[in-house]
């Protein structure tokens, strides 16, 4: 049994340390893909790699290895790690404590003297959140093969600059792009350690999670085409209002989702622009986004298509036209059963309380389980709080969970 503590102290620095690159401080966490910050956080990563004797790789997208050699490096290796980029104005947990739990347990491993046969691997992963090309999980999707060399041309950001453009200056070997792609066994399993960003945690008193299956979203981009007219002169029984048929979607998701027979359905608009958007005019068009998330394929199946079919409806009703378009309608993902119920031997051992459960965010896991057996271990975050400056998760849950996880690496890398 492995009873190492890890270091409360280094992971708090970590975590400290790390927030220091940060282009917006004093107003939360941004560090955002291939910027200064960013760039100056991924070499404090791999001088803190070198610095507990690992060997430092980097691939074509620059998703980095921190490589602790194990007895028989030819057998598929173990990974663990997280994201290192934010959202604007995020907190400093979401994506870092993973990474940093990694480093932890990979320091504790080689400074207890563990022996274990397969090679165990930390790793960054470019660019979990969308915020600079508008498409997630960059780093881990080249490795599922889902981002390929000739897609890079095609995604930009907000100055126009390719994904392209940027890797190249940055002096990223593109020739090598082919070689990022992992396929089944390249890797025997990982794990990776992430904040909750929901409140389940914290309102079961419990420190740890593990994820049973990682909601897939399914992401739709609505536009409804009224009438715009003056709002005093036009009688109401004539008016084409493209707000309140929006309004009907948006109370229809929710209906949708709270009625729906899974308890991990969940339906949000959070985007919505109003034409012309003035006091006086009756709204002639409204663009609106819808989130919908499940762990259960089939059910979110149901309820996307129940949800189209009330467009008709809608548009009948009420003469509007309505136009969407389904950007994305991911799978979710479901965790390894073997994983899972050996951290549940660990924490069961340890005496610690746990709950199995359902992950609505995504994380980079959701890729990486296309080519390798998954899990993750939920620390709690207080209140809930997630993509805020206010994000917490105290140091002891991080510890907890840095534990949990050695143990986890440790032993899958002996079998
Ligand atoms: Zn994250």
């Amino acid at each position: 049994m492995f009873t190492m503590n890890a270091s409360l102290e280094n992971i708090k620095n970590g975590i400290n340390e790390l927030d220091q690159f940060n282009s917006t401080k004093g107003q939360g966490t941004t560090r955002i893909l291939f910027t200064d910050v960013e760039l100056e956080a991924r070499e404090y990563i791999k001088d803190k790699m070198k610095m507990n004797g690992l060997t430092v790789e980097e691939d074509a997208i620059g998703n980095i290895f921190g490589v602790l050699e194990g007895q028989d490096p030819k057998l598929p290796p173990i990974w663990s790690g997280s994201h290192i980029d934010t959202v604007k104005h995020a907190g400093k947990f979401d994506g870092m404590a993973g990474v940093i739990a990694a480093l932890e347990a990979q320091r504790m491993i080689k400074e207890a003297g563990m022996k274990h046969k397969r090679t165990i691997k930390s790793v960054v992963f470019t660019s979990e959140e969308p915020t600079r090309f508008g498409l997630c999980c960059l780093g881990s999707r080249a490795l599922a093969g889902e981002l390929q060399r000739k897609d890079l041309r095609e995604i930009c950001d907000e100055d126009e600059e390719s994904l392209e453009q940027v890797l190249e200056r940055l002096g990223y070997d593109l020739n090598a792009f082919h070689l990022i792609k992992k396929s089944n066994h390249d890797v025997y399993a990982s794990v990776e350690l992430h904040i909750e960003q929901g409140a389940v945690l914290e309102q079961l008193g419990k420190p740890i999670g593990i994820v049973d299956a990682i909601a897939g979203p399914s992401n739709i981009t609505v536009t409804i085409e009224g009438v715009q007219e003056h709002a005093g002169s036009t009688p109401m029984p004539i008016r084409v209002d493209a707000l309140t048929a929006a309004s009907e979607i948006v109370l229809k998701v929710e209906a949708l989702a709270k009625g729906s027979s899974s308890e991990h359905t969940v339906g949000t608009v959070g985007f919505m622009e109003v034409y012309p958007n003035a006091s006086n005019a009756i709204p002639g068009k409204v663009t609106f986004t819808i989130d919908l998330r499940d762990s259960d394929m089939a059910v979110k199946e149901e309820v996307l298509q129940e949800l189209l079919s009330s467009f008709k409806e809608i548009e009948s009703k009420r003469q509007v036209s309505i136009h969407y378009v389904v950007d994305n309608h991911d799978q979710p993902m479901h965790c390894d059963n073997h994983i899972n119920s050996m951290i549940e031997k660990i924490c069961l051992r340890k005496s610690i309380d746990y709950n199995r459960m359902i992950s609505g965010a995504y994380h980079d896991s959701i890729f990486v389980g296309k080519f390798a057996p998954i899990s993750m271990i939920f620390v709690p975050s207080q209140g809930g709080l997630s993509h805020n400056p206010n994000e917490w998760t105290d140091f002891e849950d991080i510890k907890l969970g840095t534990e949990i996880l050695a143990e986890s690496l440790l032993t899958l890398a002996n079998e």
